[in-house]
C-alpha cells in the first residue's frame, strides 16, 4: 500500500481525524490518530499487517514482537503475512508488557531463541519509546532484532532506532500547549477524542 492509500483507509474508518482535539497528554492538536479504530476490523488489520510485512520481505524474520496493548493485533497480522521460513514454519507473534514495577518484560511463557531474528512492530511511533524498550527486552532475552516497523511515524522521520526502521506513513503532527494553541485562538473549542467523541459524531 502506498502511504496515501494507508492514510485514506485510516481516515475512512476514523482512525485519523482532522479537527481540534485535546489529547490525553493535555496538548491540543489538529490531528487525532487512533489505529485501534482501524485494527478493530479484522479485514483492515489483515490488510495493514500485510502492507507492513511487505517492507521486510527481504529479511529473515522468525518472530514478530510488539509492545502491548496497541501493538498486539498488528504484530499478529504482520507475523501472519511474513513469508514462511525455508523449513516451512511460520513466524511467531509475541508481545512485551509492563510488570508491576512498570518495566517492559516478556511474560506468558514467551521466549526468544538464541540468534532468533525478531521484527519489532508497533502501530504508531510518537517518541518511539515503546519500540526502543521492546528492542532492549528482546535483545536481553537473547533474540536478534533485525528491524522495527510501524504503521505511522508521528515524528515525521525524526526518530533514530538502533536497527533498520520503516513506517508505512510519515506524518508530522504538530501538538500545542493549550495556552498557546492556534486553533483555540481561531475561536474553536477542543474536543476530547474517545468514546464520547465517537458518539457525538453526526
Ligand atoms: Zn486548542
Amino acid at each position: 500500500m502506498r502511504p496515501e492509500e494507508v492514510i485514506r483507509l485510516l481516515e475512512s474508518v476514523g482512525a485519523i481525524r482532522q479537527g481540534h482535539f485535546e489529547l490525553s497528554s493535555g496538548l491540543h492538536s489538529g490531528t487525532y490518530v487512533q489505529c485501534a479504530v482501524a485494527l478493530q476490523h479484522p479485514r483492515y488489520a489483515e490488510q495493514l499487517g500485510r502492507a507492513l510485512a511487505v517492507e521486510f520481505h527481504d529479511l529473515r524474520v522468525d518472530c514478530v514482537a510488539s509492545p502491548a496493548i496497541g501493538g498486539i493485533v498488528l504484530g499478529h497480522e504482520v507475523a501472519r503475512a511474513t513469508p514462511a521460513r525455508p523449513d516451512g514454519s511460520m513466524a511467531r507473534a509475541i508481545f512485551v508488557e509492563r510488570d508491576a514495577r512498570g518495566l517492559m518484560v516478556l511474560r506468558r511463557g514467551f521466549e526468544v531463541g538464541p540468534d532468533e531474528h525478531v521484527l519489532v512492530v508497533e502501530d504508531v511511533w510518537t517518541t518511539g519509546g515503546s519500540t526502543y524498550e521492546t528492542i532492549r527486552v528482546i535483545e536481553q532475552a537473547g533474540g536478534r532484532v533485525v528491524a522495527a516497523g510501524a504503521l505511522i511515524d508521528r515524528s515525521g522521520g525524526q526518530l533514530e532506532f538502533p536497527v533498520r526502521a520503516e513506517a508505512l506513513v510519515d506524518l508530522k503532527i504538530e501538538n500545542y500547549d493549550a495556552a498557546d494553541c492556534p486553533l483555540c485562538r481561531a475561536g474553536s473549542a477542543a474536543v476530547r477524542p474517545g468514546s464520547h467523541f465517537l458518539g457525538a459524531m453526526p
